[in-house]
């Protein structure tokens, strides 16, 4: 019989936040393996898919901090301004990178480069190990380790690890196997995403108009090119995605007007269905769950991978901090320092993306004045604009040492 092999940390789920943190923590001595389902340069893969997202000012700061943000920013689009309204209603916000005296509120980029980004650094840290394609198929925990079951190849074997990370999404397997409980609500919604061209330049202006069937935003990419995200309920969902690309394109004017004239190209679209799921515990022995395993939120604000990233740079630097120190990665103590900084943030964030979907997504007649007041109270009263720019751009409340730009 062979020995497991033993790892530092293991982290399940090598999509956009479990190879961020891999990355994050590449310049520590520990052995880190990374057993991902899908290889990460195929066309299958989930996490580095066709999308496009936008990065908040405070995830430019962390990758500044891993020290890869120079490698991504020749492919990124800054978001110079936002403009938020309320369609069929009064009451529009206007949010400024000038306003909060930054360059950008944020940047654009498309996924799947970003992936490219960080896999290509990976290749640099021989002690950074990609098991791929592997599938986590059991976990078994015990007082000093976490012996985890992979499925590669058609053979089974365990390793032994003293943290397990679960960056495995949404519908994550290790939580499952936990059984780590979740509260969830289903909206209703699917977003449907697609590039499209429009007449007039962008002017680096993003924009998220809230519409009865759910927020409908656009992202700046090249000069007249955006990555839409059109939410909209889910039995409008078939009809959207498969009818011609003229009548999409009206329907989409129609609910979006003319801020950026007309509408005169799609590519390919792509629908997501959407839930809000968190975790009902964010640790467990020997186990932390960071990214969409953790919290899948809606994407109204742009704010899913945002957060996770925050996860990952808490995370590095609460494991630094415990090697350092020589304590164990995976005590309860180690494990309840990361949980306890991430609390408030992860409740902010999720309980504000869950009120915006359900204040905006509905049309009962005395929300819509009410939801105009609000919006036109954001945009007069610059203290509570620069509040909500703190918090969306990922730079209020406590900020961890890669969060601010610096290193480990
Ligand atoms: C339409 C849309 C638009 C969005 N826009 C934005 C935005 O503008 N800004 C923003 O911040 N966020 C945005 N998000 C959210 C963002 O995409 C997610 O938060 C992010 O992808 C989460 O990454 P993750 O690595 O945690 O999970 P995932 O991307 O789901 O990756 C999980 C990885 O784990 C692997 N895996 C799963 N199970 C196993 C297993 N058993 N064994 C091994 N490997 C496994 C998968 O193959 C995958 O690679 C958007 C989301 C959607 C749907």
């Amino acid at each position: 019989m062979t020995l497991p092999a033993d790892y530092d940390l293991l982290i399940v789920g090598g999509g956009l936040i479990g190879s961020s943190l891999a990355l994050a923590l590449a310049s520590q001595p520990l052995r880190i393996g990374i057993i991902e389902a899908v290889p990460p340069n195929t066309q299958e893969q989930p996490s580095f898919d066709s999308r496009a997202i936008a990065l908040a000012f405070g995830s430019r700061r962390i990758f500044e901090g891993i020290g890869c943000w120079s490698a991504i920013a020749p492919d990124t689009t800054p978001i110079r301004h936002i403009h938020v309204s309320d369609r069929g209603h009064f009451g529009v916000t206007r949010l400024d990178a000038s306003q909060a005296s930054l360059p950008a509120l944020g940047y654009v980029v498309e996924v799947r480069i970003l992936g490219q980004i960080v896999y290509q650094r990976l290749q640099d840290f021989p002690q950074i190990e990609l098991i791929c394609p592997a599938k986590v198929v059991n976990i078994a925990s015990e007082a000093t380790k976490t012996h985890v079951q992979i499925a590669s190849h058609d053979h089974i074997r365990t390793l032994s690890t003293r943290l397990l990370v679960a960056a495995d999404g949404g519908h994550s397997l290790v939580r499952q196997l936990l059984q780590i409980p979740t509260q969830k609500r289903d909206y209703g919604q699917t977003a449907i995403i697609a590039n499209v061209a429009t007449e007039r330049p962008h002017q680096y202006r993003a924009f998220e108009r809230f519409t009865d069937t759910g927020p409908l935003a656009l992202l700046p990419l090249d000069e007249k090119r955006c990555n839409l995200v059109w939410t909209v309920k889910n039995i409008q969902a078939p009809y959207l995605t498969a009818v011609d690309k003229e009548t999409f394109l009206a329907r989409l004017q129609q609910r979006f007007g003319q801020r950026l004239g007309r509408f005169t190209r799609i590519g390919k679209r792509h629908a997501y269905p959407l839930q809000l799921l968190r975790a009902q515990q964010q640790v467990a022995p020997r186990t932390v769950l960071i990214g969409n395993a953790a919290h899948n939120l809606h994407p109204v604000a742009g704010q899913g991978f945002n957060l996770g990233l925050r996860d990952v740079a808490v995370l590095a630097q609460t494991l630094a901090d415990a090697q350092k120190a020589g304590h164990d990665l995976g005590a309860p103590e180690t494990l309840s320092i990361y949980a306890q900084w991430r609390q408030g943030d992860q409740h902010l964030v999720t309980g504000l993306t869950d009120t915006l979907v359900r204040l905006f997504s509905n049309d009962y007649p005395l929300l819509g004045p009410a939801r105009g007041l609000g919006l036109a109270a954001l945009d007069l009263f610059p203290p509570l604009k620069q509040q909500f720019m703190r918090q969306t751009m990922g730079l209020a409340g406590r900020q961890s040492r890669l969060a601010r730009g610096l290193a480990l």
